[in-house]
């Protein structure tokens, strides 16, 4: 590491504008035994014994639509450099442009926040805000303990839980603590939302299990945004997401490199798959061999939807595909808090799987595993057990990959690092979500979120993303032909089993009277990036009166403890943070141009080569371009997106003259 990065790096350290990263300095990397959990604990994937190997290389718009705008003409990575297959030549066309992009990025990034911090009275204003966000929601959490402390049983209005509502009243139940259904005149601990952060509105303290922006943030198009920008920085890290494009806008570029894929090798003959933005349980989806099968229109309006690689290999059991349902909790976002269920489910088709052909396209018993389309199949076997049927717990299939002689400790910290980092692409736009709904200063509850994870294991079982679900179906029950014609709900073991332990050890964590868990904050400092994850049973979090009658904690804590593994990639939140700072008025999400030209002043970076005309209309360009993207964007001016494309520019630009081995001993880290 250079001198020059050391000093960029406690530069970084000290603006941790939108409060502090968890990173813990001058903590040694643990050494965690790898040990089984009490015979009590739930079964937990993490906890089967064998031999370990390296590790890890690792919803719908509320009243007002916030949708990003987006455009995104670029296509590169490292990655998809090295593999031709489908990206081509317009790949390598941009990939040093890139690499330079984020040495600059890096440097500008830094030096800028520098003068920031430095520089008070040049800011808009925010930048005395942001830190009382910061320390806003670190009073209200802390306020909320010493409320509920004095007021035990912990309460939790439950009046909009909708489909969570059977696991969260037997959560409650084996906690002790009060349930108010029909919602209560006073103030809750814990809110308990169905859908949204806006299930119940005017929350002014408390939790909610909701972040406002999620479902919007983790709609497919949305997502495939941010995972993006992530591969551009980071190609090899985010090489679990498939190849996507968003239509209509990227149609052009779509079809131009499918078309010089196959002109270059007439044996490739990749598939495709199209889901509709912002679908869900399979619906509209379907497979695509050629461009030319896409269905653009919807009636006259065109479709908003993604368009991925299509896994053609995925690992199979008993012949068939099946996915993994994860659970995980985001705690808190600052600092960043982040939790996975030790057990989860996977979901198995009903017809054995076979390559895509053009005859099998249509299989969606054969090709896609949701519950809600497969259950339909006369072949769907609801079952007691947890590792038969048509949904299983993880742990019993990792148990029986085990058998097999897969190396399932290395598939297990594939995952906790496919998590980890997918959750950091989505954090920066998070927080700008965050702060426009629970503006510093104003009261608001604390947030924190349960979601679902879907993630395929590929025949060399290299987990892959599919998707995030901000609103994971928490129902222990499913409808039932019980007679002829006749359905019901019936209870679901498997189903039981597992998101009751989500949601009760979410709550558990999130109890007001909780101290924090000493243990696991000492530990922050983590691993070094690219030491192995190692898999062990979680240190237990338990105060005294839970022992001996709670199981053991079903989550556990991934970051911050290997922050040091993973922090290197929280660059774009340090732009989100730079882009709050300068944003002119509270609850808003987008920056306008006097904000923006602020941001340039304060930061030094317009000269007598790029004047503030120039950046006028650097701005407009920039806006127009992202508003274009996204038709439905109602607020004017540069969102967050199109703030960190103007980032990139601008850095370019100020640190060109740079020496290429700093910029490379930048890059680097
Ligand atoms: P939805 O939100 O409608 O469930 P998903 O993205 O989860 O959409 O896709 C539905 C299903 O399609 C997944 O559960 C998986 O079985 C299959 N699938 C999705 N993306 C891919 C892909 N890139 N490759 C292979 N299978 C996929």
């Amino acid at each position: 590491m250079s001198d020059h990065y050391v000093k960029v790096k406690v530069q970084l350290e000290q603006m941790k504008s939108l409060g502090q990263d968890a990173e813990k300095e001058g903590v040694d990397a643990e050494q965690v035994p790898v040990s089984s959990p009490s015979a009590s604990d739930s079964p937990d994937p993490s906890s089967i014994t064998i031999p370990a190997t390296d590790a890890s290389s690792t919803s719908k718009p509320r009243g007002k639509s916030r949708s990003k705008p987006g455009k995104d003409d670029k296509n590169s990575s490292g990655k998809q450099i090295s593999d031709l297959s489908l990206h081509g030549s317009v790949v390598s066309a941009t990939a040093e442009k890139n690499l330079n992009r984020l040495g600059y990025e890096r440097t500008l990034h830094i030096r800028g926040t520098g003068k920031i911090l430095q520089g008070k009275s040049e800011t808009n204003g925010n930048y005395v805000t942001i830190h009382a966000s910061k320390n806003g929601q670190q009073a209200r959490r802390e306020d909320g303990f010493k409320l509920a402390r004095k007021r035990r049983p912990v309460t939790v209005d439950t009046s909009k839980a909708k489909t969570s509502l059977e696991a969260l009243k037997i959560s409650i139940r084996q906690l002790k603590w009060k349930e108010f259904p029909l919602g209560r005149r006073a103030a809750c601990d814990i809110y308990w939302h169905g859908v949204s952060f806006h299930d119940n509105e005017n929350i002014v303290s408390g939790q909610v299990n909701k972040f406002p922006g999620m479902i919007e943030m983790l709609r497919k198009i949305n997502m495939s945004r941010a995972v993006r920008t992530m591969q551009e920085l980071f190609p090899e890290e985010y090489d679990f997401y498939p190849r996507s494009w968003i239509l209509p806008e990227e149609y052009q570029q779509f079809s131009t490199q499918i078309r010089m894929v196959k002109e270059n090798d007439a044996t490739v003959n990749p598939t495709f798959i199209v889901k509709p933005d912002g679908g869900s349980q399979g619906d509209g989806i379907y497979l695509i061999r050629d461009p030319s099968d896409l269905k653009l229109m919807a009636g006259s309006q065109a479709k908003q939807s993604v368009v991925q690689e299509y896994i053609q290999k995925p690992l199979l059991i008993d012949k068939l595909k099946f996915d993994i349902r994860l659970y995980v909790l985001i705690k808190s976002l600052e600092p960043l808090e982040i939790y996975i269920a030790k057990e989860g489910l996977t979901r198995f088709c009903t017809e054995p799987y076979q390559e895509p052909s053009q005859k099998n396209l249509s299989h969606v018993f054969m090709h896609l595993t949701n519950y809600s389309l497969n259950v339909h199949s006369g072949n769907f076997v609801h079952s007691d057990s947890q590792s038969t049927g048509s949904k299983r717990t993880l742990s019993s299939v990792l148990y029986r990959l085990a058998a097999k002689g897969v190396d399932i400790k290395r598939v297990w910290s594939d995952i906790i690092a496919l998590v980890i980092k997918t959750v950091i692409a989505v954090v920066p736009e998070l927080k700008v979500y965050y702060q426009a709904d629970i503006p510093p200063g104003k009261p608001g509850p604390t947030c924190f979120q349960i979601l679902g994870f879907d993630i395929l294991l590929m025949k060399n079982l290299k987990p892959v993303l599919l998707e995030v679900n901000s609103n994971p179906s928490m129902r222990i029950e499913h409808e039932q032909e019980v007679a002829p014609g006749v359905f019901e709900y019936v209870p679901s073991p498997v189903d039981e089993e597992v998101k009751v332990g989500v949601i009760r050890d979410t709550l558990r964590l999130m109890d007001p009277g909780h101290r924090k868990p000493i243990i696991a904050q000492i530990r922050a400092g983590g691993f070094e990036h690219g030491e192995e994850i190692p898999m062990e049973a979680e240190s237990q979090e338990r105060s005294p009166e839970e022992i001996g009658s709670l199981p053991s904690l079903c989550l556990k804590q991934v970051y911050p403890k290997y922050t040091k593994q993973f922090n290197y990639l929280r660059l774009v939140e340090r732009i989100a943070a730079l882009f709050i700072r300068f944003l002119g008025v509270k609850g808003n999400m987008r920056l306008g141009p006097t904000a923006f030209r602020t941001f340039i002043r304060t930061c030094k970076l317009s000269n007598s080569n790029f004047t503030m005309a120039s950046v006028d209309i650097l701005y407009i360009d920039i806006t127009r371009r992202w508003s274009g993207a996204m038709p439905d964007s109602r607020e004017a001016g540069m969102g967050l997106q199109a703030f960190v494309e103007a980032f990139f520019y601008l850095a370019g630009r100020r640190f060109k003259s740079l020496a290429l081995k700093e910029q490379g001993a930048a890059t680097s880290h």
